[in-house]
């Protein structure tokens, strides 16, 4: 039996904390409750989900549909697309099936590989690498999620570039209906022994074809979201916030200058896993805290505070009150002064 080998390349930067990350997941369950239904897909559909962050890992190796259990996305700091990329051409070698001369291998894998903004390591070499191995062996089709995608990277590693304007559960459920439809289309042409390659029509009220180059601007300033990581005094267990862009003087863009600033969008409490999933090597940008609005309770304790900074340079909650505290991360006794000035804050990598 050929298998016809699906690839689920997910990240699982911090920028896609909250409902993001919640639509994907469920998207992927949809994919996957959905491909489990149709008798062409669970005769040859084999999948794999990997994710990534700073750390690449496989959430699920090569399985037969009938015996894939549902798998929790991480989250971590860091787009590691380079090593997505090793890591994924890795998995291929290691569980697709080649052909020989005498027996027929797998069919050719198709890779669906999602992203929310830029690479944030060297992924040059790592693109080349893939290109010279895999550009005929292996379908890509790359989506860009929502409006921070460098597309001029994705576009040198496939044509096969998607465009999802927002990230939300409407935009993602119609993705994931659209790459079921996909598989299922597939895996009736494989069970006729032909492959196709053209994509199925999109529904263009969710999604486009990323065809030109966009422009882009370049720079980490320009992000559309920045992300913190903290911890509760009292409990110990790590939130991230996370706020995201807004333009703060539309009257100026006449004259090409954009003020922006930052409003919280999510506060949560996020796994211990975190910090599994992160590059600690990578380089940490600095924001200034003037460009942040809006603050949040310890989503743990529900302290007033989420927002208070020990002189190691970690954030952890305060209370508002209390003359003394424990900080969790470097467990310095420190007392806190209301200085209400604004400070330089080491923030996520995105
Ligand atoms: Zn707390
Ligand atoms: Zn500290």
């Amino acid at each position: 039996m050929r298998r016809l080998p699906v690839f689920f390349v997910i990240d699982c930067s911090e920028s896609m904390a909250g409902q993001p990350l919640q639509a994907v997941q469920e998207g992927i369950d949809f994919i996957m409750s959905g491909l489990r239904t149709d008798p062409y897909a669970l005769e040859t559909v084999y999948v794999s989900v990997l994710a990534y962050a700073g750390i690449v890992r496989t959430l699920v190796p090569l399985t037969e549909l009938f015996a894939y259990r549902s798998c929790e996305l991480p989250l971590g700091g860091g787009t590691h697309l380079g090593k997505a990329l090793d890591h994924l051409a890795k998995e291929i070698e290691r569980s697709v099936m080649r052909t020989t001369a005498d027996v027929k291998g797998d069919w050719k894998p198709i890779v669906y590989l999602f992203t929310d903004g830029r690479p944030t390591d060297d992924y040059e070499d790592a693109i080349s690498r893939w290109n010279a191995k895999y550009e005929n062996k292996v379908t890509l089709v790359a989506i860009g999620l929502g409006q921070d995608v460098d597309f001029s990277i994705l576009k040198r590693l496939t044509t096969n570039c998607i465009s999802l304007t927002q990230i939300d559960h409407e935009y993602v459920k119609s993705l994931c209906k659209w790459i079921s439809a996909s598989v299922v289309s597939q895996s009736i042409s494989v069970g006729n022994n032909q492959e196709k390659q053209d994509l199925l029509p999109l529904d263009e009220r969710y999604m486009h074809l990323a065809k030109e180059k966009l422009s882009f601007r370049k720079g980490r300033v320009d992000d559309r979201t920045v992300t913190f990581i903290g911890r509760c005094q009292k409990l110990h267990h790590p939130y991230i916030l996370k706020y995201t862009r807004h333009l703060q003087y539309g009257e100026l863009s006449d004259v090409n200058i954009n003020l922006y600033n930052f409003k919280l969008q999510t506060c949560a409490g996020i796994s211990e896993d975190y910090f599994s999933w992160t590059d600690h090597a990578a380089e940490k940008p600095k924001i200034n805290t003037s460009v942040l609005e809006g603050g949040s309770n310890c989503p743990h304790c529900y302290a007033e505070t989420a927002f208070a900074m020990c002189a190691c340079g970690n954030l952890m909650c305060y209370d508002g009150y209390s003359e003394f505290a424990v900080c969790p991360w470097c467990l310095r006794q420190i007392s806190f002064s209301a200085s209400g000035e604004d400070f330089n804050l080491t923030r996520g990598q995105g």
